[in-house]
């Protein structure tokens, strides 16, 4: 700041003067009339051409209302007389500026604008700080006196109270804005309330909404919770109704089992733990309240039946077999000799239940007499029959010579037809020999070590010198050494080879083939004849069985052949089985295991 005056113008309270000033909101502000009334007022009572309202900041002076010095609304507070009119209570005149020292240099006085005249009353707020001035100005100097200065200080005093109705004015205007502003805060508040209030509610119906379906689905599981209460009650009343009729099942194979004179054992799979029934204890020898040990009772297994008992039992209880077996036995104490026919199989873990292999045993000693005394019947039958066949056949052998050598052809024709309806004879009478000779144990297995090749070659000789009515082919065969029964195995092989000549239609093709399989050779006589059904084929290996049809009808036999094979076979650790189709034809195969090297 500048200061033109050549003395001291900012007064020791300048700083609150200045807080003083800024309180009324006013300074730097645009004219308002109400002040510019009371300069024009000033103008007419004092009629000079110029009146201002000044208010006296830091730096500038600030013109509230401006009556005739142009559209000045700031000068420096260096250049402005107001300044000095703020020093001091009383109205501050002078009366010819020309004869002030301090005001010689100042430019308002000094240069163009020609001040000559001044008065300034100062505008004092309530609290005594003087912020600015009323004041009159004119360009001739002038005289001012005391009444004068009353009156302008008068007007003063109303610019003060005009600056504090302003101010309040303005306080209650920003009162209300602040009302006004806290209001629409609130509004906005409250629009925003609203809006969550609009979402939750949203929220709420999509929840109730929610809540419904699950009402429903409840319900729905409780209907279905319902229908499965009743099954549930349904199958409670079935179970109890089967536990009925089981028990009374039960009840019935315990009569069974107390009718047919059947002995049970029970053998716990994990432990196993072996628990005979008192009949079967009886059996074996032993009173009904003694412990019957499981390796002692096999023990008792006559010696060439044990093995075979035990293996079976074996492969029952890790394959899940079922097995059917009759065998000899010792009985305890006395030493006494008794056949048993003894079926078992493995029963499944169940409910908790440990698996279990169970099964019965049946006295058959005295069936097995009765077959005894029958096939020593049939074998003796046999035998006597036998004689007089053999010295019937020598006697046509030497008719037959002698009709040949008198080239009498008819009889020589009859004499073969009889020779072979005595082979025939001879054969079946064999059959029913070898039958009882192995049931009797009288059949010996004799091996030697021979091919198969030649074999089948001797078949094959057989079959060409016998067979009028088939086309049989023989199949090559590779040298297969075995070490077997020669004769035995022969008769098998000429087994297959006539009952597929015997259940096929004349002129059909019957395949021999002998090949090495898994280390066995492996015969297999092919027919294209009246096949096997499959409950059949289970059976065809018994003794005995014969397939009862329209087919089988006129076809004589007696069942034992394919029983002499199985039996056969099985005394040489081999195979025998058949697959055939009704009506298509079978193939009939044994194997054996090849001779070791
Ligand atoms: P059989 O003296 O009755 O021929 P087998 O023991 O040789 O006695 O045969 C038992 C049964 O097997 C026969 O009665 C027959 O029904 C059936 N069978 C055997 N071989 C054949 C075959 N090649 N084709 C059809 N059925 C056969």
């Amino acid at each position: 700041m500048d200061n033109t005056f050549g003395i001291n113008i900012i007064p020791e309270n300048d700083e609150e003067r200045i807080a003083a000033l800024n309180r009324y909101k006013i300074l730097d502000t645009p004219p308002e009339g109400a002040f510019d009334n009371v300069a024009r007022l000033a103008t007419q009572i004092f009629k000079v051409p110029i009146s201002l309202i000044s208010l006296v900041d830091a730096e500038n002076v600030y013109f509230k209302a401006n009556i005739g010095m142009s559209n000045t609304r700031v000068t420096s507070r260096g250049v402005s007389l107001c300044s000095l009119a703020v020093l001091k209570p009383e109205v501050t005149v002078f009366e010819n500026a020309f004869t002030e020292p301090c005001l010689l240099t100042n430019p308002n006085v000094a240069g163009q604008f020609g001040l000559k005249f001044y008065a300034g009353a100062p505008i004092t707020t309530h609290d005594g700080f003087l912020i600015g001035t009323l004041c009159i100005i004119d360009k001739s100097p002038r005289e001012f006196d005391s009444h004068q200065r009353e009156i302008l200080q008068s007007l003063a005093e109303i610019v003060m109270d005009e600056i504090e109705l302003r101010l309040s004015a303005i306080e209650e205007i920003e009162k209300q804005q602040a009302y006004i502003e806290e209001a629409a805060a609130t509004y906005e508040e409250l629009l925003t309330s609203n809006e969550e209030l609009e979402l939750s509610q949203q929220q709420v119906s999509a929840l109730n909404e929610e809540l419904a379906a699950t009402n429903q689905e409840i319900a729905n599981a409780n209907k279905e919770l319902l229908v499965t209460n009743n099954e549930l009650t349904e199958t409670q009343e079935r179970l109890l109704l089967l536990n009925t009729q089981l028990a009374d099942s039960q009840e019935l194979k315990n009569i069974a089992i107390e009718q047919a004179k059947l002995g049970i054992w029970y053998i716990d799979a994990v432990t196993r733990q072996f628990m005979p029934s008192c009949r079967l204890k009886e059996f074996f020898g032993y009173n009904t309240d003694e412990v019957m040990p499981y390796d002692a009772t096999v023990e008792q297994i006559r010696d060439d039946y044990r093995n075979k008992v035990v293996n079976e039992v074996n492969a029952a209880i890790k394959q899940g077999k079922t097995y059917d077996l009759e065998y000899p036995i010792i009985q305890f104490r006395t030493q006494q000799l008794r056949w048993v026919r003894a079926t078992g199989k493995l029963n499944p873990a169940l409910n908790g239940r440990d698996s279990y292999f169970s099964g019965t045993v049946m006295d058959i000693t005295e069936q097995k007499k009765d077959d005894q005394r029958k096939n020593d019947f049939i074998g003796m039958v046999s035998h006597e029959l036998k004689t007089p066949l053999t010295s019937l056949s020598a006697y046509i052998q030497m008719l037959l010579g002698k009709a040949q050598h008198n080239k009498d052809s008819f009889t020589v024709g009859a004499l073969e037809k009889a020779r072979r309806q005595v082979q025939k004879m001879t054969t079946m009478i064999n059959g029913f020999l070898n039958v009882s000779r192995l049931e009797s144990g009288k059949i010996h297995i004799d091996r030697q070590h021979f091919n198969m090749k030649d074999l089948v070659k001797d078949a094959e000789d057989e079959a060409i010198a016998t067979n009028m009515t088939h086309h049989i082919v023989f199949k090559p065969v590779e040298p297969t050494f075995v070490k077997a029964d020669h004769n035995k195995i022969g008769h098998v092989i000429n087994n297959f080879i006539s009952n597929a000549v015997k259940y096929s239609p004349v002129g059909s093709t019957i395949n021999v083939a002998c090949v090495t399989v898994n280390g066995s050779a492996q015969v297999s006589v092919t027919d294209q004849g009246i096949g096997i059904k499959p409950d059949d084929m289970a059976r065809l290996f018994e003794r005995y069985y014969r397939v009862e049809n329209n087919s089988t009808q006129s076809i004589s036999g007696f069942g034992i052949g394919l029983y002499l094979c199985a039996e056969i076979i099985e005394r040489h650790n081999g195979s025998i089985w058949v697959e055939s189709e009704w009506g298509i034809g079978s193939t009939f195969y044994f194997s054996i295991p090849l001779a070791a090297n």
